[in-house]
């Protein structure tokens, strides 16, 4: 393990670009990746910070640091990685494809820390060649509706759908105020209740910041639970896309599917496999981030199978959890040799404690 540990620390992040890029090909090559084009013909693409490391002993030149104050009143550093993650969601799928993240990190020479906002700008400046061409609309939370984050997204070919919070953006706010809105309702059944879908909008407000502007359309959606009489939901957002009442319910729809990177990506890895916060070897330089990197890289790689691989489908849909999947993924290739993959996973499926 040392010596793994020796050899990726040693190994800069962007040495691992070309296997993503390679995965999404194959992605890209058996279809997958146009089940995801649902919004206007773009593809959602969700952003968010993972914190997926801390230690007040164990640190390296990369690690973020942050003062605590302890119980008996003295000052500790707690040092920690964060990660710009993305992945491609869509509405009503539990399949996520990871995407190449930016690490929040501190570079050498700067005073001010790195932070998700700095991170979340640079990952649009750097992937707007490589992800803007696949014609996609970037997903992001409060944070991201920021002047310059829409303005680099829209520089380097891409849409976005961020969420617009009143209190956090006041300028928008009051522009929206005094605005004529547009309306539209939509009654759905869920199963249980009679939901009304209220959507509000309006295009061309300004969202500026230090003299320069640019124009974003916004949109509010209010659920109201008929049977419970009360408003259940409410959401707001800001996209470059124009609203109209034929594409009002799949944006907003697009925009709700944000918590997706949360749910389905950052908690899978955190919580359901891949255990992504346990500590596979700091390092003093990269290995922190390569191994955070080789995790999303196999979540990726499950995904696509997932999407196109019958028999791995086969195979995980036998088990309910995905970690009892891998063990037993590790103890039949422990033990016996398989001639092929389709052949491993036809044997995982038929050994699965409910196949
Ligand atoms: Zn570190």
């Amino acid at each position: 393990m040392d010596q793994i540990r020796n050899i990726v620390d040693g190994i800069a992040p962007e040495g691992l670009s070309g296997a993503f890029d390679h995965a999404l090909a194959v992605a890209q090559g058996q279809g997958v990746l146009e089940e995801y084009r649902v919004l206007n013909g773009t593809i959602p693409v969700a952003l968010d910070g993972v914190w997926y490391y801390s230690s007040t002993e164990i640190h390296c030149d990369r690690c973020l640091g942050m003062e605590k104050k302890k119980r008996d009143g003295s000052v500790e550093t707690v040092y920690y990685h964060d990660v710009v993650a993305a992945a491609v969601v869509r509405p009503a799928d539990h399949v996520v494809l990871p995407l190449l993240p930016e690490f929040i990190r501190n570079e050498d020479g700067k005073e001010k820390q790195d932070c998700e906002r700095n991170a979340g700008k640079r990952w649009i400046e750097k992937n707007g060649g490589r992800y803007g061409p696949l014609q996609v609309t970037l997903l992001g939370d409060d944070l991201y509706a920021c002047h310059s984050l829409c303005a680099a997204a829209q520089e380097g070919g891409m849409h976005f759908l961020f969420t617009c919070k009143e209190e956090s953006h006041p300028w928008i706010t009051e522009q929206v105020k005094y605005s004529e809105m547009n309306t539209h309702e939509k009654r759905v059944w869920n199963g249980r209740n009679h939901l009304a879908h209220r959507y509000s909008w309006v295009n061309g407000i300004e969202n500026r910041a230090e003299g320069e502007k640019l124009l974003v359309n916004y949109l509010r959606l209010e659920i109201y639970n008929e049977e419970q009489g009360k408003v259940t939901y409410t959401n707001s957002w800001i996209t470059d896309h124009v609203l109209g009442k034929e594409t009002v319910g799949v944006i907003a729809e697009c925009g709700r599917a944000r918590w997706k990177i949360e749910n389905e990506h950052n908690n899978v890895l955190k919580h359901r496999g891949y255990n992504l916060e346990h500590n596979f070897g700091h390092g003093k330089e990269h290995a922190s981030e390569l191994c955070c990197l080789l995790n999303l890289l196999a979540f990726l790689f499950h995904s696509i199978q997932d999407k196109a691989d019958e028999e791995y489908r086969e195979a995980r849909g036998s088990f309910g959890r995905r970690d009892a999947f891998f063990w037993a993924f590790r103890y039949e290739i422990n033990r016996y040799l398989h001639e092929s993959w389709q052949g491993l996973f036809l044997t995982l499926a038929g050994n699965a404690p409910d196949g």
